[in-house]
């Protein structure tokens, strides 16, 4: 960036900004001190921002039981981080569809940038980067600096007013007239709005990713972006074969994407388009043919290509090799490293083949949900690390204390839920018993010569063929309310649903 242009843009009255929410939301991303209750609150001030945060929390994306109904919930599913990034990328696309210049073609910009947005996270899944809602915000971002050169310039784009969706001519119409391109601009601005590092490196490196080198820590995600854009750009301009191996071929040098992989990624894209438009609600006017434009890249890609020919013999050949890798796969996934119960995802499947199975054999199926007392104490008192064996001493006493066709699973930081098939509310309730006593006796070694014992609160419910459930979720939800309900009166019990507002606790 040189002084100069530096200079005009600083003094640019229209540059691009980010909205006062957004500043807000920048500081607490810095701020290493900052957590989830100051987010919620700051989401809270901007209900449009909250909603859609909510209804992110509750698409596909994000595959949950339950509904989520508040922000809490909704940053417990999404996360800390990512609910950030999210957070960021609707208030920055609101405010940032208001700056109009002269020369850029506005409509096509912002279908790029969404189009951009979710390839970006699409690839960051198939390649195994696992940052998505920041690969979301930096795909999006990758094309801000023309926002600002279109403000500067208002003359700059126009000789190509019409032939836009062409990005490589424009990037070098700014090389020729400025000495530079709209990726040192945006990651300036990015800069001065003070984004994280990665994010600016991204963006600098969106149109020529040869700046980055592979050995960055940070490379992978930069290329993500860089391939993205090109990636939206199919959906953009006319389909043209010689572009799709130019596509492709840097999907192989950058990512190592093989054609097979970059279709696939090409039709997830085209699959979350319409989530994309409404959870931005945005209207982007018509697109062209979607569904046409992936045809022929598979034409292009799969059927005319002998390398992908190629590959999908081979995979053929490797079907049962890969079968076995896939089922291994599964097996490292099915449990949570920390506790040894089952991930939440597996846990959700489980939940679900049991009601299945509960429904046809007309039989009872119990949940039960346990929730450690006062656990955040535990982590202020001894640390994080003493908390991490006292959640994992505290789901093995769980798993012992349970029959050998129950389950149990993690949902949760301290929350587990366990699975008990063909268990009636009087079984349910021996259970619970139990596992109360287990924790009462039981002593957690934290370190040498020191012990703790923890609580847990418990909270049942059961589907009978006489009290049948017509939803795993509305069971789960009930286990929920019944666990709040031991709390609400003091922890270190269980309360069955249908006994909670009859029977008080002891
Ligand atoms: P309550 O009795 O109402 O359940 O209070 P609580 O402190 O147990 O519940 P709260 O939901 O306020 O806090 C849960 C705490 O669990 C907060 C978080 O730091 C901690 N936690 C969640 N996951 C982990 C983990 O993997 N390791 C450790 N050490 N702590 C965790
Ligand atoms: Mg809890
Ligand atoms: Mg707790």
């Amino acid at each position: 960036m040189t002084p100069e242009l530096e200079e005009k843009l600083k003094s640019c009255p229209n540059l691009p900004s980010p909205p006062t929410i957004a500043i807000k939301i920048i500081e607490l991303a810095n701020d290493p001190d900052s957590d989830f209750k100051q987010i919620i609150q700051l989401l809270n001030c901007d209900p449009a921002l909250a909603s859609k945060i909510l209804r992110i929390a509750n698409s596909p994306l994000y595959p949950y039981v339950k509904k989520v109904e508040h922000l809490h919930q909704a940053m417990m599913v999404i996360g800390l981080n990512a609910t950030i990034s999210l957070a960021l990328s609707f208030s920055l696309v609101n405010s940032l569809q208001t700056t109009k210049g002269t020369g850029l073609d506005y409509t096509l910009y912002w279908k790029r940038a969404l189009m951009a947005g979710t390839a970006c996270q699409v690839l960051g899944n198939t390649c195994n980067v696992p940052e998505m809602e920041e690969l979301y915000l930096a795909g999006l971002l990758q094309d801000l600096g023309m926002l600002a050169l279109d403000q500067v310039f208002p003359d700059l784009y126009v000789a190509h007013a019409g032939q836009q969706s062409d990005h490589a001519s424009l990037v070098s119409l700014e090389q020729q007239f400025l000495g530079l391109t709209h990726g040192a601009v945006g990651s300036w601005l990015l800069a001065q709005w003070n984004l994280p590092d990665r994010l600016r490196l991204a963006v600098a490196g969106s149109d020529d990713p040869s700046r980055i080198p592979p050995q960055d820590e940070r490379a992978r995600f930069a290329y993500c972006v860089t391939l993205s854009g090109m990636i939206a750009e199919i959906f953009l301009r006319e389909t043209n074969d010689e572009y799709l191996q130019m596509v492709n071929h840097r999907a192989s040098s950058l990512l190592q994407l093989t054609p097979v992989r970059l279709m696939y990624a090409l039709e997830t894209i085209k699959e979350r388009l319409p989530d994309t438009e409404r959870i931005f609600e945005i209207d982007l006017q018509t697109w062209d043919d979607p569904q046409a434009i992936v045809e022929s890249a598979r034409e292009s890609l799969l059927v005319r290509n002998l390398q992908a020919l190629k590959e999908v013999e081979e995979l053929k050949m490797d079907t049962v090799n890969m079968e076995e890798q896939v089922h291994n796969l599964e097996e490292t996934h099915r449990h949570d490293p920390l506790t040894g119960t089952l991930t939440r995802a597996y846990l959700d499947k489980y939940l679900k083949t049991s009601f299945e199975q509960a429904i046809a054999d007309e039989d009872c199926l119990t949940l039960i949900f346990g929730d450690l007392d006062k656990f955040k104490s535990v982590n202020d008192t001894y640390g994080h690390q003493a908390g991490d064996v006292v959640l994992q001493s505290a789901a093995h006493l769980l798993l012992l204390k349970l029959r050998g066709t129950d389950r149990v699973g993690r949902y949760g930081g301290e929350e587990f839920v366990l699975i008990l098939p063909k268990a009636p509310q009087e079984a349910a309730e021996i259970v619970c018993e139990r596992i109360l006593t287990a924790f009462r006796n039981t002593t957690h070694e934290i370190a040498e010569n020191q012990n703790l014992t923890v609580t847990i609160s418990l909270g049942i419910a059961t589907h009978t063929p006489e009290n049948p459930y017509s939803h795993i979720a509305d069971l789960l939800h009930h286990a929920d309310e019944a666990v709040y309900y031991s709390k609400s009166n003091g922890g270190n019990q269980f309360t069955h649903y249908h006994s909670m507002k009859t029977v008080q606790p002891a």
